[in-house]
């Protein structure tokens, strides 16, 4: 079997959580988990839990599905979070439990723990030696890297910094530890529009490593102290924190292939990727807002290369409405580079064969 054959099986524009788990079944049969996953396997299911007040992540119920498929070849699933890096319950492996059980993902409806692959802070990682341009070595979670098995279970959207985050992101961004992810983001400095800034200070009480500081009645970033994780652009209301994008986002896109390279490495043919492109939003799940679609639903797409998967992800989208997710969410951004860095690093393939199913 080619590495970028991928499955797909349509869904309705609304689709409601029985026709999603029909979907998903049928990408589940598809796929040759009997071959990937080996008995008594540790295989890492990682997904996204969605921020406080995020609605459109992807259902524990679809997790579920995912969880009695590796036990049904004997393999030993457990789902995998990391911290971020910003403020909030996520950050740190405690409160990201708690958010995570509130949201669904208990034990009793899952039917697996959870387990932080970066530990109590996120700083438990290993340094791993990939073949890349940007880098030799990234800083992935540990038991990422430890276990022998991973199903990427992404969810597509729009992101303000990438353009759109699928499963690259989750992965590169998604299992990197806390100093892996502050690697990622350090090319990018915001910078306040004072003509905006209002002086409400709720970008100085989230900033994590007190970088904004005020100055002549409003917010001031001091670049040399911030981190560019991204949590005072998250928090602004009034539109005043900017970010050069253009050359920034590529950057980041580039740092994220390398990092999703790491994320895999010594396990390349022991990874299922699986993007469900449902509820799909401008702003990724990270946001702690409830957002709208701005695509209708299309489907779940399954296989063995993400590079392909996320290419996919851009095609469907585009097929479906005349503008891909990208497009569709941040017009100014171009997700292709990711794509295309992934692809020369030696991640994956854009190029795939789709089998409808
Ligand atoms: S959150 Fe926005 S408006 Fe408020 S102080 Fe910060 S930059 Fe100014
Ligand atoms: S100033 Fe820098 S460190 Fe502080 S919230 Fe903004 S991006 Fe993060």
């Amino acid at each position: 079997m080619d590495t970028n054959d991928l499955f797909f099986r349509k869904l309705p524009p609304v689709s409601s959580i029985a026709e999603r788990r029909q979907a998903l079944a049928i990408i589940l049969e598809q796929l040759d988990f009997e071959r990937i996953i080996k008995p008594l396997d540790k295989v890492a299911i990682k997904t996204h839990f969605g921020d406080v007040n995020n609605t459109t992540h992807i259902s524990p119920a679809l997790v579920k599905m995912v969880v009695e498929k590796i036990e049904s070849c004997q393999g030993l699933p457990f789902l995998t979070e990391t911290s971020t890096l910003y403020s909030g319950p996520r950050n740190n492996a405690v409160t990201h439990l708690q958010h995570a059980y509130s949201h669904g993902f208990t034990y009793e409806q899952v039917g697996a723990p959870i387990i932080m692959a970066d530990g109590l802070l996120g700083n438990s990682e290993i340094e791993v030696a990939i073949p890349g341009i940007l880098y030799k070595k990234v800083k992935i979670a540990r038991d990422a890297i430890l276990a022998d098995s991973l199903v990427l279970l992404s969810h597509p959207t729009g992101h303000l910094a990438t353009g759109i985050g699928a499963a690259l992101k989750n992965l590169g961004m998604g299992l990197s530890s806390r100093k892996g992810k502050l690697q990622q983001h350090s090319s990018i400095k915001p910078y306040i529009n004072n003509s905006k800034c209002t002086f409400c200070e709720q970008c100085l009480k989230w900033c994590p490593e007190q970088a904004i500081i005020p100055r002549e009645g409003v917010a001031f970033i001091i670049s040399e102290k911030c981190s560019g994780c991204g949590e005072c652009l998250a928090v602004c209301k009034f539109n005043a924190v900017k970010y050069n994008w253009g050359v920034q986002s590529e950057d980041i896109q580039q740092r994220i292939a390398e990092y999703a390279l790491g994320a895999v490495i010594g396990k390349r043919e022991k990874c299922v990727f699986i993007n469900v492109l449902a509820d799909m939003t401008r702003q990724c799940d990270c946001m702690n807002i409830k957002q709208k679609p701005v695509i209708g639903d299309i489907g779940i797409l399954g296989g063995y290369d993400p590079v392909a998967l996320d290419q996919a992800t851009l095609d469907l989208t585009r097929r479906n409405t005349g503008k891909d997710l990208g497009a569709m969410s941040f017009p100014e951004l171009d997700p292709n580079v990711q794509l295309s860095h992934a692809e020369k690093i030696g991640l994956g393939k854009r190029k795939y064969k789709l089998t409808e199913l």
